[in-house]
């Protein structure tokens, strides 16, 4: 989608600090991070909001899901734990509208989120 920030982060046209890609997915360092880290997982596909999650995109959420933990054991969280957030919509502070999973790790998350 031409105007889309994340969508221009996935093709190159805007750089971010990248940890992990593939055919499907890229994860890169987030720019106002929450904790030690913090890394946004997207799909290459544009996609707004959850809620513009199709039936037939079951396998692009697993695979989100996936890459998420596979970032989260690559950078060593595997036991300490993480946190996988997936915002949608004002309620729960969605800014950027590209489907996007967070990455959290490196503190002691609180419960319930703010
Ligand atoms: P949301 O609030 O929509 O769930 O999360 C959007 C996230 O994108 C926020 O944590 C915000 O810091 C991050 N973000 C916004 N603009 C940029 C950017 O230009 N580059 C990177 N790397 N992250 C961004
Ligand atoms: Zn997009």
């Amino acid at each position: 989608m031409a105007d889309c920030l994340f969508c221009k982060i996935a093709n190159g046209e805007l750089p971010a600090e990248h940890v992990y890609e593939d055919v499907d997915f890229v994860a890169f360092e987030d720019i106002n991070p929450q904790a030690p880290t913090h890394v946004l997982v997207i799909p290459r596909r544009h996609i707004a909001t959850l809620n513009d999650v199709g039936v037939d995109d079951r396998d692009l959420l697993g695979g989100l899901l996936d890459a998420g933990i596979r970032v989260a054991q690559k950078l060593g969280y595997a036991e300490s734990g993480y946190r996988l957030v997936l915002n949608c919509n004002a309620d729960a502070g969605q800014t950027v509208f590209h489907v996007h999973l967070h990455l959290l790790a490196g503190r002691i998350m609180r419960w319930p989120p703010g």
